[in-house]
């Protein structure tokens, strides 16, 4: 209670800083926000007012130019008129060239016209002829005329003077001119004035001096500066006027309700006039609208980019979130991963401890005690734990897409085999009928990941016998030959089972989910199968199809594509399977290998105690050795038969010492099957022990069966023996160290004792602990001697002394196994004499061969009372 507690305000503590996290980021997001939005804002206020400032400028500019535009049409007007003068002039002058009229008609009709207009004639040279004369000043301009030019000019002494040469048969020989002087023009003559509207007045272009004011002018009207008594924006024409025809100025300082405006009416006489500006404004006030409007669509388009630039910013940022939470989610799947690994490895090791143990229990507590009864619940407690990690590492495998397959060629029946041997016994617990239906015409040699096809079958059939109380599992193999030449396997698991519910089948294959808790919830299971079995099946290219009823039963399908090897049929599977498990559960029994020795390397002194005691029934000879080099200096002084290396020792670790022991010259134990043991059994770790050299593996814990099926397999053939020819064959090896502890006790005992010549204790401690095995061997051993002494007195009599040598050697060790002490010694006295004979220069053999004759009668009378004793003792029923 008080852990749950702790993870209840763990969690609470954790989740109240998420919180505040979160809303200290989401501030600082905000507060982000509404300052951007602020800076923003500042910009585009600050932008408006530029565009404004220059629209208002270009805007002047526009309109300036258009008033001088139209200040140059009122001077142009003023010019047609005098044009329309000199028009006149030019008509006179050709009348007076042809002689139509005289000079002194032509001037009195100009006397006769407007008072104040003065004509004359003048000589090529400019020099008056006729009429009134001019000032020096203006001979110039006559004297121009005189080479054929018509000029108007305005001077500001005199006027304006227009002057025309006049031809005589084609010749200038005279210049006609007249001359309005001043005072006529202020009159209004030529209607200078009211073309030009009532604010236009003429000036001198050289000094701005007034010549024809408007009406009112003078001090007091808005547009005389009282300062300079000239008339406003004057200075600012002029200045503009010598550089261009017309010109236009609008400024607060000149005049804030009228632009200026002035143009040249004549070389030297230019109009100067005032235009109201609003009302020139007003006739271009849409632009201006426009120009708001353009203004304001410009904040509307900011206005929009500034809120899409904050969503993307928004999104920018949580997708960084997302990446980032990707990131840690990444972080923490991996952390997950090597954490299942090591806890394969830590779990399988103390768990090996448990197993091994609990073996040794099963084994020697008493039929039918509770003890064995509690020691079978803890072994299928550790079952279920080890099928339960073993799944969580294959789901994380799969997590992680670590998983790979490892194909190679397998015997379909092989697996089968298998699994009919183990679903059959799962069945058999559970009172239910277990069936197979294996099609004959199967072929047998597959190519695949054998132990992955092994476990998506055995998953469905373990979920079959889990989720059925009564009836009965049918296992059924079909197949079906494809067109690339491949076989489609079909494994059905039909049960009649609790079934599924058709609203569940969805949920089936998804990971830890479990369907019908209420009834299911005595079962174990973690939900994992059927996800694992699922994703196996997809990198095999497989499938699964299922198919239930609720209450009835499921039917659970695989279909699963293989390569054939070879086409050779599986046959009557059923009948060889069971054959085959008859067989095995006899050899088994029996099998033996006194004469074999290996040697078990790990660092724990509990393993090689389970190891070890897992051997006793097989009779093998077990060395131990704790560490890599001292595996090493073993190899190098003894031979064994297999070596069983753990994998993970301080110091130096089995695969290390595996290389070292392959580079090592002195070693007694060149190719000899080594084998590793593993508590890591992560799938994949069988290649990778087969690729650095060992030659097969085996799990921790140590199952004993499967222990006993490596030795079978690598020890070699003619060391293991069925027990049944145990004495015809026995002959190998015992540790010869290795003396019975009653051994002393036998020796000091009186012939007719019991015990004497046949130590049953010892005898038993040699069959593995169980006396009915060594009884049985005991009755092979004796009726044995006959044909043993035989053999023996054979060699003697021929002088065999090599086969005399491996005979009695022979006998020792057999003989020791049965408890004859005795016995063994006078035959292991024998034995080196022997050797020693072979062995020795030709001048001491004598004396070796001396002893032999002297003892071979005493072994064979203690190998008769060894089996008059056990006669006697009853031993032999
Ligand atoms: P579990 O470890 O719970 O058995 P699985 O993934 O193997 O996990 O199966 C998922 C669920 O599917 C099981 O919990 C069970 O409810 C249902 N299920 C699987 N096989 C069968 C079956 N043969 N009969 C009925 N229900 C089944």
């Amino acid at each position: 209670m008080a852990t749950e507690d702790l993870y209840e305000d763990l969690d609470k503590a954790l989740l109240s800083e998420k919180a505040a996290r979160e809303k200290k980021n989401t501030f600082r997001f905000a507060l982000k926000l509404v300052s951007r939005f602020f800076v923003f804002l500042f910009f585009l206020i600050l932008l408006g007012f530029l565009v404004m400032g220059r629209m208002e400028s270009l805007l002047n500019d526009e309109m300036e130019t258009l008033v001088a535009r139209q200040a140059m049409t009122r001077a142009q007007v003023v010019r047609v008129r005098l044009m329309g003068e000199q028009e006149g002039m030019q008509r006179d002058a050709v009348a007076l060239g042809e002689g139509r009229v005289t000079s002194e008609m032509v001037l009195a009709a100009v006397a006769a016209g407007e008072p104040g207009v003065v004509a004359g004639l003048a000589d090529i040279a400019g020099n008056t002829v006729m009429g009134s004369p001019l000032p020096r000043s203006l001979q110039k301009q006559l004297a121009l005329s005189g080479s054929g030019a018509r000029i108007i000019r305005y001077y500001a002494d005199a006027g304006i003077v227009i002057s025309i040469p006049v031809l005589y048969g084609g010749n200038v020989r005279q210049v006609f001119y007249k001359v309005y002087g001043n005072e006529l023009l202020q009159g209004g003559y030529l209607d200078l004035q009211s073309d030009m509207g009532s604010n236009t007045l003429l000036c001198d272009q050289s000094d701005g001096r007034v010549i024809v004011p408007y009406e009112g002018y003078g001090p007091g009207d808005r547009f005389f500066d009282e300062n300079q008594q000239v008339p406003r924006g004057r200075d600012e024409i002029l200045e503009r006027l010598s550089v261009e025809n017309a010109a236009a100025v609008y400024s607060d300082e000149i005049d804030p309700d009228n632009a200026v405006f002035g143009a040249e009416v004549l070389p030297g006489l230019i109009i100067l006039g005032y235009a109201d500006w609003d009302s020139i404004v007003a006739n271009v006030g849409h632009i201006h609208r426009l120009v708001l409007w353009v203004f304001w669509l410009m904040l509307l388009l900011f206005g929009i980019f500034t809120l899409y630039s904050f969503t993307a910013e928004l999104k920018v940022s949580e997708s960084d979130e997302l990446r980032e939470a990707k990131k840690d989610a990444d972080r923490a799947n991996q952390a997950k991963s090597e954490f299942l690994a090591n806890m394969s490895h830590e779990i399988r090791t103390p768990l090996n401890a448990v197993l091994g143990m609990n073996e040794m229990i099963l084994r020697e507590a008493p039929e039918n005690s509770p003890l064995r009864s509690y020691a079978w619940n803890v072994k299928s407690a550790s079952e279920t734990l080890l099928s339960l990690i073993n799944d969580i590492l294959d789901f994380s495998k799969i997590e992680s897409g670590k998983m790979e397959l490892v194909e190679a060629e397998y015997s379909l029946s092989s697996v089968l085999n298998d699994i009919f041997n183990m679903m059959r016994f799962k069945a058999e617990k559970k009172n239910l009928a277990f069936h197979i239906e294996v099609d004959d015409t199967v072929p047998d040699s597959l190519y695949g990941d054998e132990v992955r096809v092994r476990q998506v079958i055995v998953n469905i059939l373990n979920n079959a016998v889990k989720y059925t109380q009564e009836g009965s599992v049918t296992f059924r193999v079909k197949w079906k030959r494809m067109p690339d030449g491949n076989a489609l396997l079909q494994f059905s698991s039909i049960d009649t089972g609790i079934g599924i519910r058709e609203e569940d089948m969805g949920k089936l294959f998804s990971q830890f989910e479990r369907l019908d808790l209420q009834k299911n919830r005595n079962i174990e299971g973690t939900g994992l199968g059927l996800s694992i079995t699922t994703n196996l099946l997809r990198m095999m290219n497989g499938e699964l199809k299922v198919t239930s009823e609720y209450g009835k039963g499921s039917n659970f399908t695989i279909f699963l594509p293989q390569k054939v090897e070879h086409y050779e049929a599986i046959g009557d599977f059923r009948t060889r399977a069971e054959a085959f498990l008859r067989q095995q559960n006899s050899y088994r029994e029996s099998f033996v290998a006194p004469d074999a020795e290996i040697l078990v390397v790990d660092d724990s002194d509990m393993n090689l105690y389970v190891v070890e005691n897992l051997l006793k029934k097989t009779r093998v000879q077990v060395t131990r050795a704790m560490s890599g080099p001292e595996c090493l200096e073993r190899m190098a002084e003894h031979h064994y038969d297999v070596i069983f290396l753990d994998h993970m020792m301080p110091g130096m670790d089995g695969i290390e010492t595996l290389e070292r022991a392959k580079a090592m010259e002195e070693s007694k134990c060149k190719e000899v099957p080594i084998i590793a043991l593993t508590a890591n059994a992560i799938s994949g770790v069988r290649d990778m022990f087969l690729k650095k050299g060992f030659t097969d593996y085996l799990s921790k814990p140590v199952d004993s069966k499967m222990l006993e099926r490596m030795l079978q397999q690598y020890l070699p053939p003619e060391k293991v023996l069925d027990a049944g020819e145990f004495e015809a064959s026995a002959g190998e090896t015992q540790n010869e160290e290795a003396m019975p502890p009653s051994q002393e006790a036998a020796a000091t005992t009186a012939p007719e004792a019991e015990g004497f010549y046949v130590d049953t204790e010892t005898g038993i401690q040699y069959s593995g602990g169980s006396e009915e095995m060594y009884r049985k061997f005991l009755i092979m051993f004796c009726q044995r001697r006959e044909v043993v002494q035989n053999q023996l007195a054979e060699d003697f009599a021929s002088e065999n002394w090599e086969d005399y040598r491996t005979h009695i050697h022979a006998l020792k060790s057999t003989s020791l196994s049965m408890g004859g002490v005795l016995l063994s010694k006078e035959a292991k006295a024998l034995e080196m004499a022997g050797q020693a004979y072979l062995d020795a220069p030709e001048e001491e053999k004598e004396a070796h061969l001396a002893y032999i004759r002297e003892n071979h009668a005493k072994a064979m009378e203690l190998y008769d009372k060894f089996v008059e004793e056990a006669e006697r003792r009853e031993l032999l029923e």
